[in-house]
């Protein structure tokens, strides 16, 4: 069972020490969240996995890390300044402001309207193009309107890793086909951010662009589309609540050949199967646009895309064939926070104790979970006990995280570790003492094992693993 609705993980979340409010004692933040303890643990798994799988593991993917704040004609050339907004509408009867291709996700804020999505009792204003991008000033301006200082918080890292095309392709001596990964904050001012961190204004992306010949690109991007199908499950995402979306010729992005999203069940109680899914990621065919309207060439016959601000042409050569042209780019673009929704609603599980009591167990794959052990003494007024649970913490850490905790009955202990997705609990009683041997705790099954502790060690990473 996965969890009923993003209500329960919202709960969890901020009981538990995940995910907080933003600027909770000041009211908040129209939909910001803060990470707590667990939380930042399972954002840093996520991304360690990501980068792990296509930077480490593979032998062409580079890494990079560009600046959130950028010249301002990086996004004029992006073509952000003019087109990266959203259709904005506002209801004349309750006064809320929603984005028009989401009107079904919102609910009217006041009345006398009961929902905007339902249309019935609102009385919508045409739509106008709503621009994204954060603003800002860069230096010590006399005002905030200074047109001279504008700069913007980047709405994408995708083309921080564009602009550096040329840096990272003379440094790395790279080939076609290559990549280069980045992860990062980016902020968009959403017109109606919300559903917990779905969908927020400040958040995290793990994009990878992939550069290649323009005839590879088609199938190069099939690839991507099934490999990370195959990285959501080893997280373990069900391919149950996975679903591909292929988007239309009328929804693509002006740069766009071919978009293909992944799609998460992240609405599982709405009662339309279809309406149930939104948007994981998106895998782009992105062309060679962002290359050439970054390049100070003009390469069209025609003169278009001339960019007179550039002092880089980012065409490539290739020695085999002597041709040099703009290679096309396969674009894989996540979202950390959504990811980590989809991995929380997925682990979300309950299960009932012989004393007929619901217990929920977050069965987290060991590699994302926050904390792998947990050392827990069965009596902790007696120091031989403490000592010997501690001394096992310190031993156990340096290959998994592990924590000791001895705040609770044992009971207690357990099932704080369940509902935080702890693998595994090592208990240590007064037999240890006798016996040099710890109770291993199953967290899924519940099961429990007495284990030598000269074997305690490879016992759990044979486990975890
Ligand atoms: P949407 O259609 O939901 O607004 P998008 O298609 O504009 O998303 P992309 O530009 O493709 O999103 O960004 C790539 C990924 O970044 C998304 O698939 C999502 O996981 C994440 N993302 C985008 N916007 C947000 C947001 N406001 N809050 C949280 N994550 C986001």
């Amino acid at each position: 069972m996965t969890a009923p609705n993003i209500e329960t993980i919202v709960s969890l979340a901020k009981r538990r020490g995940f995910v907080f409010p933003a600027s909770e004692i000041y009211g908040g933040l129209g939909s910001s969240w803060d990470y707590g303890s667990l939380g930042v643990e399972l954002a840093n798994n996520i991304k360690k996995s990501w980068w792990r799988w296509l930077v480490h593991e593979r032998d062409d993917i580079e890494g990079l890390d560009s600046s959130i704040i950028q010249n301002r004609q990086v996004w004029k050339y992006s073509g952000h300044e003019t087109t990266f907004s959203d259709p904005l509408v506002d209801c004349r009867s309750c006064k809320g402001r929603f984005r028009l291709d989401k009107l079904q996700d919102v609910t009217c804020p006041k009345e006398p309207s009961a929902n905007a999505g339902s249309g019935k009792e609102c009385d919508l204003t045409e739509a106008r193009e709503f621009n994204l991008m954060f603003r800002t000033t860069v230096g010590a301006v006399s005002s905030d309107e200074d047109e001279s200082a504008l700069a913007y918080l980047r709405p994408e890292t995708a083309q921080g890793i564009f602009i550096n095309f040329a840096n990272v392709l003379n440094t790395s001596r790279r080939k076609l086909p290559f990549g280069i990964a980045q992860i990062g904050k980016a902020f968009r001012n959403e017109v109606t951010p919300g559903n917990f961190i779905f969908r927020t204004r400040e958040f995290e992306q793990m994009e990878m662009e992939y550069f290649c010949r323009p005839e590879d690109a088609p199938t190069i991007h099939q690839e991507f589309i099934d490999a990370f199908q195959e990285w959501f499950y080893s997280l373990g995402i069900s391919a149950a609540n996975l679903k591909l979306y292929e988007q239309s010729k009328a929804e693509l992005a002006h740069y766009a050949e071919r978009t293909v999203d992944i799609l998460y069940r992240f609405f599982p109680e709405r009662d339309d199967e279809e309406k149930q899914f939104d948007e994981l990621m998106g895998i782009a065919n992105r062309t060679d646009y962002d290359l050439r309207v970054h390049s100070k060439k003009p390469e069209d016959a025609e003169g278009k895309r001339i960019n007179p601000d550039s002092t880089e042409d980012l065409s490539y050569f290739d020695e085999a064939t002597k041709q040099r042209f703009y290679p096309y780019v396969i674009e894989p673009a996540v979202g950390v926070n959504r990811t980590l929704l989809a991995v929380l609603m997925d682990a979300y599980t309950e299960k009932t104790n012989d004393k007929n009591e619901t217990r929920v167990i977050l069965k987290l794959k060991p590699e994302l979970a926050p904390i792998k052990v947990a050392v827990l003494p069965l009596a902790k007024n007696k120091p031989e006990i403490v000592a010997l649970a501690k001394d096992l913490k310190k031993q156990l850490l340096p290959s998994m995280r592990t924590v000791y905790d001895d705040t609770g009955g044992i009971g207690k202990l357990y099932a704080r570790q369940d509902e935080i997705g702890t693998p595994f609990c090592v208990t240590v009683d007064h037999e240890s003492l006798e016996d040099n041997a710890v109770t291993v705790r199953d967290r899924d099954t519940w099961e429990q094992e007495r284990v030598n502790l000269l074997e305690l060690k490879e016992h759990l990473q044979k486990r975890l693993s």
